[in-house]
């Protein structure tokens, strides 16, 4: 059974948690340091990055789950949590964030509240299947690293993207009934303990 750490500070959480359930894997809420002990891998939701970055620093939980996410425990982020994931944050340098993820993002890129959109995305991951994005004040990926994989994109702007134990998208697949993108989070979760146990 995978023990899937939610980030219970703000925003969507409750919605990742359900989706996990779903999936038969069991959700743990963080809401302090001492949460993140035994799980297998970690959900950042969405909601308000700002927000969430000041709690992450404000409780303590930041160091160490960097530290963690960097030893190598799978991470998924989604919108906010995609811009927390980011190691640069155009405009927004000082935000406080893991910063884990070798992608630059623009955060609201696409416009404001009334802005929000749903839309058809292709996937390069699933063979040119199509995901259904719904897009909620959501980032844009500007710029990627060489380590990481664009699985999915929207015209020139990737959305979903992976870099080792990491997967980050701009949209909210927790918002939908299509639980692919979970679905090949759990596996990235199964590799990392795969590859964690090697190491011991
Ligand atoms: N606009 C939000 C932010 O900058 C992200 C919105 C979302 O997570 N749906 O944090």
């Amino acid at each position: 059974d995978l023990k899937i750490g939610v980030l219970e500070l703000q925003g969507d959480f409750a919605e990742h948690s359900a989706m996990l359930g779903r999936l038969g894997a069991h959700a743990v809420p963080i809401r302090s340091v001492e949460h993140l002990v035994g799980i297998d891998g970690v959900i950042i939701p969405g909601g308000e990055s700002t927000t969430i970055g000041k709690l992450l620093r404000d409780w303590d939980i930041l160091p160490t789950l960097k530290k963690m996410i960097a030893d190598g425990l799978a991470c998924f982020g989604t919108c906010a949590g995609c811009i927390l994931m980011a190691k640069d944050v155009t405009g927004y340098d000082t935000l406080p964030r893991l910063g884990t993820m070798d992608v630059t993002v623009t955060r609201n890129a696409y416009g404001s509240q009334v802005d929000s959109f749903e839309t058809d995305v292709l996937s390069e991951f699933w063979k040119g299947e199509k995901l259904h994005a719904i897009n909620i004040r959501a980032p844009s990926i500007d710029a990627v690293g060489e380590g990481v994989q664009i699985l999915a994109s929207f015209g020139e702007k990737a959305v979903l993207v992976r870099e080792n134990n990491m997967i980050a998208c701009t949209f909210h697949p927790e918002l939908t009934d299509d639980t692919r993108v979970h679905e090949l989070y759990l596996e990235v979760v199964r590799e990392s303990k795969n590859t964690e146990a090697l190491k011991n």
